[in-house]
């Protein structure tokens, strides 16, 4: 039940969507029975379940039909659609006072990964320019000012902790203090390690309520470790309730963690994933990006992005047309580099290539292919006359010369040209008449 795993379910879900021309009522119940199996697997809570199935269900029916997909990337999208939706949509950054300091508490149970994270953020904020400051407000556990003070010593980082010796001290007062403290010292930025328990209790929550209160953070950010799985629903309200916060960390992200608890807190809470902590060195830290979240879940991050750059970059008409030309061998140099331009405007030739499915026995071609190679091939093609753009068998062996000396190529680089694009109007020519996907139009996943 893990990210793999339930990307393997959808996969395997997509994977018998693609053979189906059409997608039937059946079709759609068949797909939305998977996808809820493999997150119900992933620990995603159950109401988030039945939520995400329902809207995918009711898209998929609908008559939102886009022209330049087939059923099967379009339910893709759609599944990406709503899994971004709930992961927070677009990417969150942390915020920053007008007035310094700038203050971000952390909250989150015992062992969720605060210290970690609170020497990993201010790692990250150093580098970013920032004088960061930890203040070590959980009191609690003997040994957590020493444990926040060896993570700040790693991190090259300030810190603001209580006198050892002094007994236990009020953690709402040694963080108002840190904040005076860090106000006076320059340092423009405070992040407060506040106490965590095993389970959620209300003198946790209390206590941290009251340090929210005393010095007004301008982000509450929740630390919740990523394989909690089904507890990650009712940790996070119980937290949500108690303190509030305006974002949350998931941690130990590089384990075998359950995908299920980032799509559950993000729906339940509403609130966004800032971070995603990802091993235990200071700079295992990233910024969480609900995008690249999703793809990870789906598992077809690379046809998702092909799906994007060919909704931009073709229109079906055209695509059709070009099929058209295949079949019927009217297919020119003129259209192999318009299409070659098209396939340029749609980023990289050689990895969109590589993105598509079935596309392995051309490996070595991609391989060997350069992008600058449509720039030379421009070259040559522009260097010709419309006539022979249209029928090579004109070119004769004084007109290639002629056509090199044009382009500043050799003749061999013109004949390379021809020949290639003999090939590729015979193999398209093939392809467009057996029916399997052409390359441009994208005829299926
Ligand atoms: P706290 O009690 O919330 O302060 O949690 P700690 O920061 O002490 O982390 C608890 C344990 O989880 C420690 O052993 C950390 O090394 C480990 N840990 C924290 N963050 C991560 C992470 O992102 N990945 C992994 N693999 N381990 C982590």
């Amino acid at each position: 039940a893990t990210f793999g795993t339930l990307s393997d379910r959808l996969t395997e879900t997509f994977r018998n969507l693609r053979t189906k021309g059409k997608l039937s009522p059946a079709d759609v119940d068949g797909t939305v029975r998977e996808i809820r199996r493999a997150l119900l697997d992933a620990d995603v809570a159950l109401q988030v379940v039945k939520d995400f199935t329902a809207k995918v269900r009711e898209r998929a029916l609908g008559d939102e039909v886009n022209k330049a997909l087939n059923p099967a990337q379009q339910v893709v999208q759609i599944v990406n659609e709503e899994l971004v939706a709930i992961l927070g949509g677009e990417q969150r950054r942390l915020q920053f006072a007008k007035n310094p300091p700038t203050v971000i508490m952390l909250a989150g149970l015992q062992g969720s990964g605060k210290t970690t994270f609170a020497g990993k953020l201010a790692r990250q904020l150093e580098k970013d320019g920032h004088t960061p400051l930890l203040v070590a407000a959980d009191l609690q556990r003997p040994n957590a000012v020493n444990q926040l003070q060896v993570v700040a010593e790693r991190a090259g980082a300030a810190i603001y902790a209580p006198e050892p010796g002094n007994g236990v001290g009020d953690p709402v007062q040694v963080s108002r203090a840190g904040v005076e403290y860090a106000r006076q010292k320059q340092h423009d930025i405070v992040i407060i390690d506040t106490a965590g328990r095993l389970g959620v209790d209300a003198e946790l929550m209390k206590q941290a309520s009251d340090i929210r209160k005393a010095t007004n953070p301008d982000e509450v950010l929740f630390v919740i470790d990523a394989m909690i799985g089904q507890d990650a629903v009712n940790t996070a309200k119980a937290f949500q309730d108690g303190v509030d916060f305006t974002g949350v960390v998931l941690s130990k992200l590089d384990g075998d963690a359950r995908g299920g608890a980032a799509l559950s807190v993000a729906s339940v809470t509403g609130r966004p994933i800032i971070f995603a902590s990802t091993g235990e060195n200071l700079e295992d830290l990233e910024p969480f990006h609900p995008d690249r979240m999703a793809s990870r879940i789906l598992d077809l991050g690379d046809i998702l992005t092909l799906i994007e750059q060919a909704q931009q970059a073709f229109d079906e008409e055209e695509a059709r047309k070009v099929a058209e030309k295949f079949a019927t061998d009217q297919f020119t140099l003129e259209d192999f580099l318009a299409q070659m331009q098209q396939l340029k405007k749609m980023g990289s030739m050689k990895k969109m290539l590589g993105m598509l499915p079935g596309m392995g026995q051309m490996k070595q071609q991609l391989d060997d292919f350069d992008e600058r190679e449509i720039d030379r091939t421009e070259a040559i093609i522009r260097s010709m006359t419309p006539a022979e753009r249209r029928n090579t068998k004109l070119l004769n062996g004084s007109r290639r010369a002629r056509i090199a000396r044009g382009s500043g190529m050799t003749v061999t680089d013109v004949n390379q040209l021809v020949n290639r694009f003999e090939q590729a109007a015979k193999m398209m020519k093939t392809v467009a008449r057996g029916g399997t996907p052409n390359i441009p139009g994208m005829g299926a996943v």
